[in-house]
């Protein structure tokens, strides 16, 4: 396994306190690649911030359940489903991925990092602070027993409570996470944890290999981007309509940018002379490879391609970084065809775009 920094996907918020006190509205740091030019109320928030600074998200009243599912649990969905499809797009490429990471594909939430706490708790039938808020198909957590919306009671045979480093505050969540990472990094973590019934399970989990990129749903925010180690998508991205395969496009594209080293690069670089241009072509063209490793139709990249581009990608909205729509399908249409005349040459579903991949930007 390629390791550069074991981080697996207990996905914890990075945001400040000062971000939640101000509760500003800020633009988001990662220039958007999918959706308008949306306004954030917090800057890489997750709900969690989100709902204490955006006093007119309706998830700021937790503890209303009516019959339709209240915002707590439409966020939770959406961002179970942002996890699967991203636990699946990383661990089926990490066999090609310069760095990885170990992940059991758990996604944990501390419920004291929500403005209600005890009502987040009550809604959930969570019985401590540590909640799983999602777990990937097929994990290692999924396997170990480990459902959506039990509790983390223990780590390596550490109760959480008994932690003398976890402050009950937003650096508990992003501690206990370094210690899950550092356990997996050594090959294991062990696990306790409580389901709504009371009944406790340990187990030892031992992680599985996946690219080095994170999935993160934010608040407040409309659009996809890709920030070097994570890919991040708004609640109200409009992906979130498609279908599986052309949501999973998207969050290929976002994977891709950082699988391939395209932001520190740009940084370092800067955007002119068709870098920018390349790295987003390049994107679009590792999008297909990265869904079929993931089981997914490569053609997908197309179909998402010509439905949100006509809509988003043209006229005034289109940018200079970005090819208009329809050379975007062009560009991926070749690669999907590259795919299938790989796929007829080479017995085997796994496509290796290590090899066969060739990337306009070069990056050494
Ligand atoms: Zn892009």
């Amino acid at each position: 396994m390629h390791r550069s920094k074991p981080r697996p996907d207990l996905r914890v918020t990075k945001s400040s306190t000062k971000t939640i006190s101000e509760g500003a509205c800020e633009r988001s740091r990662a220039p958007f690649d999918f959706g308008l030019a949306a306004r954030s109320c917090l800057v890489g928030a997750s709900l969690f911030f989100g709902l204490t600074a955006c006093a007119t998200n309706a998830a700021a009243d937790p503890a209303v359940t009516a019959a339709s599912p209240s915002p707590i649990e439409q966020f939770q969905a959406k961002e179970a489903r942002l996890f699967e499809i991203g636990y699946r797009l990383g661990t089926a490429n990490a066999s090609y991925c310069d760095n990885g990471q170990p992940s059991l594909g758990l996604l944990l939430h501390d419920v004291r990092a929500y403005g209600q706490a005890e009502a987040i708790r009550s809604l959930l039938g969570l019985r401590g602070d540590i909640g799983v808020q999602a777990v990937a198909q097929g994990s290692p957590a999924q396997l170990a027993g480990i459902r959506q919306n039990d509790t983390l009671l223990a780590i390596d045979g550490q109760e959480i409570e008994d932690r003398p480093d976890t402050r009950k505050d937003w650096q508990r969540a992003a501690k206990l996470r370094d210690t899950i990472d550092a356990s997996a990094g050594d090959g294991s973590v062990m696990l306790a944890w409580i389901d709504a019934s009371g009944t406790r399970t340990e187990a030892t989990l031992l992680p599985v290999s996946s690219c080095a990129s994170t999935f993160e749903l934010l608040s407040g925010d409309d659009g996809a981007a890709a920030d070097g180690t994570r890919v991040l998508v708004g609640e109200s991205f409009p992906g979130f309509a498609y279908t599986d395969e052309e949501f999973a496009a998207v969050l290929a594209h976002e994977m891709a940018h950082n699988l391939l080293g395209h932001i520190p690069y740009l940084a370092e670089n800067g955007k002119g002379d068709m870098r920018a241009r390349n790295s987003e072509r390049d994107a679009d063209r590792l999008m297909p490879w990265l869904l079929a490793n993931a089981g997914y139709d490569p053609a997908a990249a197309t179909r998402m391609m010509q439905r949100f581009g006509p809509r988003h990608g043209g006229g005034l909205l289109r940018r200079r970084t970005h090819d208009g729509w329809d050379e975007r399908v062009e560009f991926i249409a070749t690669e999907v065809s590259k795919i299938e005349k790989f796929r007829q040459e080479i017995t085997g579903l796994s496509v290796d775009w290590r090899t066969n991949f060739e990337p306009f930007l070069k990056i050494d």
